[in-house]
């Protein structure tokens, strides 16, 4: 019985220790990364899909999301 009484208490005191400390692989903040991280967005002008800049269909007279769309507005 006092083995046990041992026992637990250590691993008690483990936990105690281990819950004291950060997790090593704690997530970091969610903080946006200034820059090439984020692609910049834009909005579809037939549907108002959000999508980034780089996989939008551009034209001079605005973006959209796919080609039917842009061929939509501009024929
Ligand atoms: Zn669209």
């Amino acid at each position: 019985m006092k083995l046990l009484i041992v026992i637990l208490a250590i691993a008690v005191g483990i936990w105690l220790w281990r819950s004291r400390r950060p997790p090593p692989q704690a997530a970091p903040p969610r903080k946006r990364p200034a820059g090439k991280a984020v692609a910049e967005m834009t909005r579809c002008a037939v549907c108002g899909l959000h999508l980034p800049l780089a996989d939008a269909e551009r034209s001079a007279r605005g973006t959209y999301c796919s080609v039917e769309h842009r061929r939509q507005i501009e024929g």
